[in-house]
């Protein structure tokens, strides 16, 4: 869709002309008459009035009123350098924290080295700001890599999504503002780069230590579950039921447990964790003294989050004061005669 075209010399913007051939406009590519589609259906465009074959030098007219828009205005908006890592991908990209530069004075093609540079802005400092401005084509790799050889800051804003037709106040602000940019080089931002990849080199390995440290401190708890599940075998112990608040151990809920001093681990307080599928009929014995022997195939509780956390768990075998017979859901394997 073109949106500039010339007019008596002058490029103007489509929003600037009347409507139709009334806006004595050719074409800068083919010298042709435009016409300005300036209805209400339609993004207002110039259109060819016999040829469609011709982009109207969509890609050196945009680039060209880039350059010129931001050396009338002489101010740009650029990502704060002293972003961290993070902000260099590509979902950060798209809504950077942006800082406002202004310049006393801006050149357009300017040679640096054997390069043509699109714009130089001077900041009143005196630095130097390069900008470069990307329609179809991004900065060279070669010249992207002088610039950072030369530690030239170097900015370059890329319009190519500009292409779907646009008004001129769209463009301005495209241009000046909203396009995405990126740092080609920044000292400051190199530094803090540097400084933040250091930062997270850091934090790896000290997260990958503890994680080791966890991983064998978890594997050596759940080895000592299983010993002793295994080692007590069919043994059937003797607690009592109640009710405990498992956060001490990680795992955020409360849930049925069987408290034993005898011969439970001291590292979960002597308790076992009730099987799930019995909390809700066992939830009213509690107090009671209960047999019970541990399971050894299923020492995890697992959390929402699917992860697993040892801890012994309980198969309720009898309940003081129930007679077997009230106790036929239980799927228990021993019975203590002598809690009859
Ligand atoms: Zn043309």
């Amino acid at each position: 869709m073109i949106q500039f075209a010339e007019r008596h010399g002058r490029i103007v913007h489509v929003s600037e002309v009347p409507s139709g051939l009334m806006c004595e406009c050719i074409c800068v590519a083919c010298r042709r008459r435009l016409i300005a589609r300036k209805g209400r259906e339609v993004t207002h465009h110039f259109a060819h009035r016999d040829t469609f074959d011709c982009d109207g030098g969509w890609e050196g007219l945009t680039h060209s009123q880039a350059k010129q828009l931001i050396a009338e205005v002489r101010s740009l908006f650029v990502p704060l350098h002293d972003v961290a890592l993070h902000d260099y991908t590509s979902r950060a990209l798209r809504r950077p924290v942006m800082q406002k530069v202004e310049f006393e004075r801006v050149n357009t093609e300017v040679s640096l080295g054997n390069y043509r540079i699109d714009l130089e802005g001077i900041h009143a400092s005196g630095k130097r700001l390069v900008i470069e401005i990307a329609v179809t084509s991004a900065c060279s790799r070669r010249k992207r890599q002088f610039l950072r050889r030369q530690q030239e800051p170097a900015v370059e804003i890329y319009l190519n999504q500009l292409s779907k037709g646009f008004t001129l106040d769209e463009f301005k602000e495209q241009v000046l503002k909203t396009a995405p940019r990126i740092w080609i080089y920044n000292s400051l931002f190199e530094q803090t780069r540097s400084q933040e990849r250091r930062r997270r080199r850091a934090l790896r390995s000290d997260l990958e230590e503890r994680a080791e440290q966890y991983e064998s401190a978890f594997q050596d708890l759940q080895q000592r579950v299983r010993d002793l599940a295994t080692h007590s075998g069919d043994r059937l112990f003797t607690g009592i039921l109640q009710l405990r608040n498992l956060k001490e151990f990680d795992i955020p809920f409360r849930t049925l447990c069987v408290f034993s001093e005898s011969g439970l681990l001291a590292e979960f307080q002597n308790l076992a964790v009730v099987e799930e599928r019995y909390v809700s009929r066992l939830g009213q014995f509690q107090g009671r003294t209960v047999g019970f022997f541990l399971l050894p195939e299923d020492s995890f509780i697992t959390l929402k989050s699917k992860l697993r956390v040892p801890f012994p768990k309980a198969r309720i075998a009898w309940i003081e004061g129930v007679p077997q017979d009230k106790l036929k859901w239980l799927k228990y394997r021993k019975w203590d005669p002598g809690m009859r």
